[in-house]
């Protein structure tokens, strides 16, 4: 099950979080979406998700305790 969602609705094609995620996990598709190919290196450390600027990406984290 895939833990990060791209709503396509929303995102620009900026490229921000493609560039930006330590990992590597982004990989473009032809229309400049960030497909998350690398999925399995994911931190989930958000930082995708906090800088882009159009709140396209969540990260789904695992609440400790909840
Ligand atoms: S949560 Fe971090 S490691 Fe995972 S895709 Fe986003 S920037 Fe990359
Ligand atoms: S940072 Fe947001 S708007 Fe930019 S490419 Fe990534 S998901 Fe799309």
């Amino acid at each position: 099950m895939s833990q990060i969602a791209v709503n396509t609705e929303r995102c620009k094609t900026c490229g921000v979080c493609i560039e930006l995620c330590p990992r590597g996990v982004y990989v473009a598709t032809q229309e400049g979406y960030p497909a998350p190919a690398h999925e399995e290196k994911c931190t989930k450390c958000q930082l995708c998700e906090l800088w882009c600027p159009d709140y396209a990406i969540e990260i789904e984290v695992e609440e400790d305790g909840a």
